[in-house]
């Protein structure tokens, strides 16, 4: 079977030094917030150019906690695309806020920023008070952020990027992390970055989000260890996976580079075969992370079928995602943009997500190519 994700590949580069580095923490013993989570987070901050990093739990407390920081409240309202994954909209819920679902591109799965203002209106006519966007750099390529910074900034919105995908990538040169207000991202080990257990980080230069977010992933502590200055979380990264991110993050730069060369020749097989098929090309301002090759399937072809068919050929494939996130029984009740979700319903039955990670050889693009055609005439 060809791994749909490679970790066995990655690890065997550099297993000596992550046991070196978990050896370290075994000895001296500081498990919770070690000197490893310090020297992650400068590294991080070095990484992105964004002034305040802070590690913790996973991707989905990191959203959290930059709510937190953005001091969100019940019953106001964020604005987020209705195709992602469920920790893009279960955080405002969970703080007692609404999240309006707005449609993305169909070429990019990103936010489409003309229909913004629809999804404003809708959620102002409704009596809800807009305060945010969540944008979100599906599959790795990060959304189309100036557009969207130009609404907010309009509107009086701040911008949370989930970056939990598109972490490594870049948009007109700027590193995803620097994008907007604040960035989250998540190391649960299939992203771009991962670790070997769940962690995440948000990302800012604003001093206050960051304090608040901090404060709040030691359980709202203060000036000192047993005093409060708020309701907080036990949100922490555990020092271990800081130490196996800060030999990972070493490798990660050459890693965002074999991620793009196989995109180039997932793109050079695949366009050859001369399929009805929707391949992801990105305009030159963006630089993604390719956390997934995503192709786009006509309607014609039975998606199951051709799962099936390249599955009894080795090759493993994904549906990200096959139901929009309104559809699903806790979100139904929430507002979606007037516009529609045209793009979001139409990708929801035609993506397809192929093998994707920074070791994928050439003669197996060529191999998983030759069988998606095959399985194509026969579909
Ligand atoms: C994985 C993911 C998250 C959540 O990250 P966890 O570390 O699993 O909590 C959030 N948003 C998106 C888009 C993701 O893909």
């Amino acid at each position: 079977m060809i791994p749909f994700i490679d970790l066995k590949a990655q690890q065997k580069l550099i297993r000596h030094k992550i046991d070196e580095r978990i050896k370290i923490v075994l000895d001296h013993g500081q498990y919770i917030l070690g000197p490893e989570v310090k020297e992650l987070e400068r590294k991080l901050s070095i990484y992105t150019d964004s002034e305040f990093v802070l590690c913790c739990s996973s991707g989905t407390d990191a959203l959290l906690l930059a709510l937190l920081g953005l001091k969100l409240k019940p019953g106001e309202g964020v604005i987020v695309p209705a195709f992602s994954f469920a920790s893009s909209a279960e955080v405002m819920p969970l703080l007692g806020a609404i999240p309006i679902f707005i449609d993305i591109e169909d070429d990019t799965f990103n936010i489409d920023p003309g229909k913004l203002a629809d999804a404003f209106n809708t959620a102002t006519e409704m009596g809800i008070i807009v305060k945010g966007i969540m944008s979100v750099g599906l599959f790795g390529q990060p959304a189309d952020m100036d557009p969207i910074n130009e609404f907010a900034k309009n509107n009086n919105l701040w911008v949370l990027d989930d970056a939990a995908q598109s972490f490594g990538g870049k948009y007109h040169g700027n590193n995803v992390g620097n994008l907007c207000e604040v960035t989250a991202t998540s190391f649960f080990p299939a992203k771009p970055l991962g670790c070997y257990g769940d962690g995440g980080a948000i990302f800012t230069n604003d001093p206050e989000i960051y304090e608040i977010a901090n404060s709040s992933h030691v359980h709202g502590m203060g000036k000192s260890r047993y005093e409060y200055d708020r309701i907080g979380m036990n949100a922490r990264i555990s020092t271990i996976q800081a130490a196996i991110l800060l030999e990972k993050l070493e490798i990660f730069p050459s890693e965002l580079n074999k991620r793009q060369a196989v995109a180039n020749n997932y793109y050079k097989h695949l366009n050859d075969l001369n399929l009805e098929i929707k391949l992801p090309l990105l305009k030159s301002k963006f630089i993604s992370s390719w956390a997934q090759y995503t192709i786009i399937l006509p309607d014609n072809i039975n998606r199951n079928k051709l799962q099936e068919s390249l599955k009894f050929k080795d090759i493993p494939t994904a549906v990200y995602y096959p139901i929009p996130l309104n559809e699903h029984k806790p979100y139904k009740n929430y507002p979606v943009s007037k516009s529609g979700l045209i793009n979001t319903n139409y990708l929801a039955r035609n993506v397809l997500s192929l093998p994707m990670h920074p070791y994928l050889s050439e003669d197996d693009i060529i191999y998983i190519s030759k069988n998606i055609y095959e399985a194509f005439k026969n579909n």
